[in-house]
């Protein structure tokens, strides 16, 4: 079995979204294996984002290529910063998006490959990008540009972990042991 780290992220739980995204995952027949409601502090919200420096040079990336095949020259925003600076920008947004009010705080679970399949249902990080069908491309607008431009973090509803590793790793950063269920739900 494989587990995934799921937040509805503040911006879904104002907007009454918590319901429809616990349907989603639920009807793709994934169990709920931990749930809880907090409002994390900055601490917490700093450990979940930029471990490393790939994360970092990742998000530098991604806005120069949105921006590229959107005709926009990426260098009249951010001038001469690098990748890195980029991603230390967005991590600093990420912080006050994650404390900005309660998040709900989810372990999923299911066969091998349920980390990807849980990214699938959520779709990419913009949701100018997200399909429809997906959760960001069914109930979100936002796209790096505008909100760059007003410097916040995109608002996109919902975290998934991207990778297996990642999932163990915010496994033990947003729950204790004795909050994750573990036994079978198969009724006898
Ligand atoms: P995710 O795994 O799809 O959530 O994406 P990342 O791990 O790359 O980024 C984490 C979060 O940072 C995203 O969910 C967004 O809220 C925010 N974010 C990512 N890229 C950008 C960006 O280019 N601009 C802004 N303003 N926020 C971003
Ligand atoms: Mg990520």
């Amino acid at each position: 079995m494989e587990q995934s780290v799921v937040l509805v992220k503040p911006d879904g739980v104002v907007r009454g979204l918590i319901g429809e995204i616990v349907s989603r995952f639920e009807k793709a027949g994934l169990r709920p294996m931990a749930m809880k409601m907090i409002w994390i502090d900055e601490s917490l919200a700093f450990k979940h984002y930029g471990v490393d420096d790939e994360w970092f040079e990742n998000i530098g990336q991604k806005i120069r290529q949105f921006y590229e095949e959107h005709g926009m020259d990426p260098n009249e925003e951010f001038g001469k910063m690098t990748n890195h600076q980029m991603g230390e920008m967005v991590q600093k947004w990420n912080v006050a998006y994650l404390t900005e009010g309660p998040v709900l705080a989810m372990i999923w679970e299911g066969p091998a490959g349920t980390v990807e399949i849980i990214r699938k249902i959520v779709g990419p990080t913009y949701p100018i990008s997200a399909p429809p069908g997906t959760i960001r491309g069914d109930f979100g607008l936002d796209s790096p540009d505008i909100t760059n431009a007003e410097k916040r973090s995109i608002h996109n509803l919902i975290h998934a972990s991207g990778t297996v590793e990642e999932a163990a790793r915010e496994r033990q950063l947003w729950f204790k042991e004795n909050e994750i269920y573990s036994k079978e739900f198969e009724k006898k």
